[in-house]
């Protein structure tokens, strides 16, 4: 894709996705993302939803998204042909195989996702991957793929300790609570496959297949269990499980109910940054 023009700042313009505005979809839809935003700050929320001012974008990270592309062809491959992938049975959970289910493609896609009804809100998202016990009422275990480069060794602990990580139990939790929504024989279990590039190498790798020669160097993979109905699955001082995702449905839904906007979070850089600019 090739970039040409600048993009300037606009406010929304389709009332759709304005609540209150009278064109306002309904119930009205939040996406995931929306959710942990209302999470972090409900006054950006606000700001967005109701008077439909959107925090400027930020362009994607392609080679993060190339590396997902490349786990979903893997563990498509496995999905049909009803076998775990290497990374599942090096981890232990050789008996799971990637969900093989009609809907996967539209639960995975970003413009249909996970869908469910709640508080007169429609809360979806797209999942990464689906993996599930093929025994008769077997469960669903709801999986993510993650590629970063960082010199720390991914773990359990480093995603209640790293507040970035953080937002990824969150995600979990939201995800898990909309299938269970749905009616899914979802666990509190689910999974992130980590890739993480290695920074102790002097250059791309050369010695790859055909297709790809110089491949990135990864180290090994990373598979982290998180458990939301674990009593330490605790980010930021917040116990993260299904009721805090209910609470949070519940609060988005009366935030976008105020007339005006509310008070700022603690943890943003923005409105700080913006109040010492006004100053001057
Ligand atoms: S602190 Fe300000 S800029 Fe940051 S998320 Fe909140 S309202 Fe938005």
């Amino acid at each position: 894709m090739v970039t040409k023009e600048r993009r300037p700042w606009k406010p929304r313009t389709t009332a759709k996705s304005m609540y209150g505005s009278g064109g306002a979809a309904d119930p009205f839809p939040l996406s995931r993302s929306k959710l942990d935003q209302f999470h972090k700050c409900p006054r950006c929320f606000w700001v967005d939803r109701v008077a439909g001012m959107p925090h400027p974008g930020m362009p994607g990270f392609a080679l993060n998204s190339q590396v997902d592309a490349l786990l979903k062809k893997e563990f498509d491959a496995h999905r049909t042909a009803g076998t775990p992938h290497p990374y599942m049975v090096e981890y232990g959970l050789g008996h799971l195989v990637p969900l093989n289910h009609d809907m996967m493609d539209d639960w995975r896609n970003n413009f249909k996702g996970v869908r469910t009804g709640k508080h007169g809100l429609e809360l979806f998202g797209s999942v990464d991957d689906i993996w599930c016990d093929p025994k008769e009422g077997g469960e669903w275990f709801v999986v993510d793929y993650k590629a970063t480069s960082s010199a720390a060794d991914m773990t359990v602990e480093l995603f209640f300790e790293d507040i970035y990580k953080g937002s990824y139990v969150r995600q979990l939790a939201i995800y898990q609570w909309i299938l269970r929504e749905m009616g899914a024989p979802v666990s509190s279990k689910g999974y992130f496959v980590y890739e993480n590039g290695n920074k102790a190498v002097d250059s791309l790798m050369d010695g790859g297949p055909p297709e790809a020669p110089r491949g990135i160097p990864l180290k090994p993979v990373r598979v982290i269990e998180i458990d939301t109905a674990d009593p330490d699955c605790v980010v930021e001082g917040v116990r993260i499980d299904m009721d805090w995702v209910e609470n949070l449905v519940a609060g988005a839904k009366a935030c976008l109910e105020l007339a005006a906007p509310p008070d700022a979070g603690e943890h943003c850089e923005h409105c700080p940054y913006v109040a010492s600019v006004s100053q001057l």
